[in-house]
């Protein structure tokens, strides 16, 4: 049986790290502050902020809620980005994508303060993790797939890596991340050819495509390191991953390892959105 990789031990260890942080903030008479903008009330964007609302709060991160009705237009957006740029008490900032139709997307990611941006949604952030000079941060899920392999001992320095999905969000990101750590990394995507060959032949595959369950037994091989970053629904409505979890696990076998979906890599993902705050916050006040 390959080892399931949960996010539940890497949260509580970034737990035990961050509410230390936030202490020694509150002792230097600071609250780290979480901005969360919101265009519109689609359902997923609801339910992350419910989930980050949560967690922040559990860990004495104060949240300040812009919710600008879908209808509103671009100049409330940009009047809300301007709030929290202006606003010293905010140390970070999460804004839900994609915006509705008719929101100019880049103009808005441009307009937030980079030092604010903690979800690595513009220009200067992903030049940091391109260039790995500057101060701005990784997005998120990109960040929480190093967080994993660092939380189990994985190190990625002188691996095979394929990672599927090329976006800005996850894809290009993390495998940035991952050749600034030493991997071969490549980047495989809809127009790659014979990927199920390329895939097999990686130590560590990274599945950030958004396709359920698309990725069987053909895909993987033994004692691989799958991380899957899809959040899909499938046929019977139940929330799943890109990998066919159970095919990928018989795969990759007793020396491999899988994240599961849900319990892995997402709720990573939120604590890494914290562990940011927190730092902006230190950057700030320290
Ligand atoms: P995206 O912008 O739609 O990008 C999908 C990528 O997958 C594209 O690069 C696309 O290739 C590639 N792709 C699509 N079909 C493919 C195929 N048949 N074979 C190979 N590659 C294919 O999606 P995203 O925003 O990166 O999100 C990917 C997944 O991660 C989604 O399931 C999303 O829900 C999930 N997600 C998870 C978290 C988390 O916290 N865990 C956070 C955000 C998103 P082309 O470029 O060639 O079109």
């Amino acid at each position: 049986m390959a080892q399931e990789l949960l996010g539940k031990p890497v949260i509580a260890a970034l737990k035990e790290d961050l509410t230390a942080r936030v202490a020694a903030l509150g002792r230097a008479g600071v609250t780290p502050g979480l901005a969360i903008v919101r265009v519109g009330a689609r359902e997923d964007d609801l339910s992350y902020e419910r989930t980050a609302v949560k967690r922040a709060e559990g860990l004495g991160i104060a949240v300040r809620r812009f919710e600008v009705p879908e209808q509103a237009g671009q100049e409330a957006l940009m009047d809300a980005i301007a709030q929290v740029n202006a606003d010293e008490s905010i140390h970070g900032c999460l804004m839900f994508r994609p915006l509705p139709r008719g929101y100019d997307e880049q103009a808005a990611c441009e307009a937030l303060d980079p030092a604010k941006d903690v979800d690595g949604i513009g220009s200067a952030a992903l030049a940091r993790v391109f260039t790995g000079r500057g101060a701005g941060f990784a997005p998120c899920t990109a960040a929480a797939c190093l967080e994993m392999l660092d939380a189990y001992g994985i190190d990625p320095a002188g691996k095979r890596v394929v990672v599927v999905g090329r976006s800005l969000v996850i894809g290009k990101p993390v495998a940035m991340m991952l050749l600034e750590r030493n991997a071969t990394v490549a980047v495989c995507h809809s127009r790659t050819r014979d990927l199920e060959q390329e895939m097999r032949d990686a130590d560590i595959v990274v599945l950030a495509t958004g396709r359920a369950k698309a990725y069987g037994a053909s895909c993987f091989s033994a004692g691989q390191v799958v991380l899957d970053v899809g959040i899909n629904v499938d046929a019977e409505g139940a929330l799943c991953g890109d990998a066919d979890y159970e095919a990928a696990v018989a795969a990759v076998g007793e020396a491999g390892a899988v994240t599961p979906v849900p319990r892995g890599i997402g709720g990573v993902t939120t604590s890494v959105l914290m562990k940011h705050v927190v730092e902006a916050a230190e950057r700030a006040a320290l």
